[in-house]
């Protein structure tokens, strides 16, 4: 599935720029710096194409890869960066939740979460939207080469009792770090299976 190029194939700023409803979609969303970018590239093995070190929050709309024939990746503009002024932060909130809302190809959402900071609030707020959506999410947690093993058990554990308390049942909680590309595989293999659906 990914061994194949992956390129840049959209962007929307607004819902009458969003592509056709064709390729099953993945998206992926998470804090500014939450590392998106970086596991992005890992995921696609190209070093380019999402793009990292950004000015964080600067991009303010939906990047669609195409990854095989039948899939996109969606990279969702990372949140929760205090510059971004009012305005932009309403515009992005519009277009996030009227993408979630009408996207009938949209199989899941991976909602990137820094493995050394867990959940935090805005995360929280996400998540409330995705489950009254009603869209299928999947917690990804990155940087995990930044932890040490004892740490990575308390931070799975805190995440999945705060999950516990949620209205949907979650799939299992995917551990990455594209420094090293642990957990990429695992990924891979759960995109692969949402494919298979
Ligand atoms: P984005 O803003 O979410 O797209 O995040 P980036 O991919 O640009 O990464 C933000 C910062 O986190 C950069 O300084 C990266 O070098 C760093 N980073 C990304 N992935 C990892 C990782 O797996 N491990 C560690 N330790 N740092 C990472």
């Amino acid at each position: 599935l990914f061994a194949g190029a992956a390129d840049f194939y959209a962007a929307a700023q607004t819902l009458d720029r969003l592509p056709p409803m064709e390729d099953v979609e993945i998206a992926f969303a998470g804090r500014s710096n939450v590392g998106k970018s970086s596991l992005i590239n890992a995921l696609t093995g190209r070093n380019t194409l999402a793009r990292t070190s950004h000015t964080p929050g600067r991009t303010q709309q939906l990047n669609f890869f195409k990854v095989g024939p039948r899939l996109s990746l969606v990279d969702m503009p990372g949140y929760g960066y205090a510059a971004v002024e009012k305005a932009k932060v309403e515009a992005w909130t519009r277009l996030i939740h009227d993408y979630l809302k009408g996207r009938a190809n949209l199989a899941r959402v991976f909602v990137l979460i820094d493995a050394r900071h867990g959940l935090k609030s805005l995360d929280t707020d996400v998540l409330d939207g995705l489950d009254k959506a009603a869209v299928s999410y999947q917690i990804v947690l990155t940087k995990a080469d930044a932890l040490k093993k004892s740490e990575v058990a308390n931070r799975l554990a805190g995440i999945e009792a705060a999950l516990a308390r949620r209205p949907a049942a979650f799939p299992q909680i995917i551990l990455t770090s594209s420094r090293d590309d642990s957990g990429v595989p695992e990924l891979r293999a759960a995109i692969a299976r949402l494919l298979a659906e």
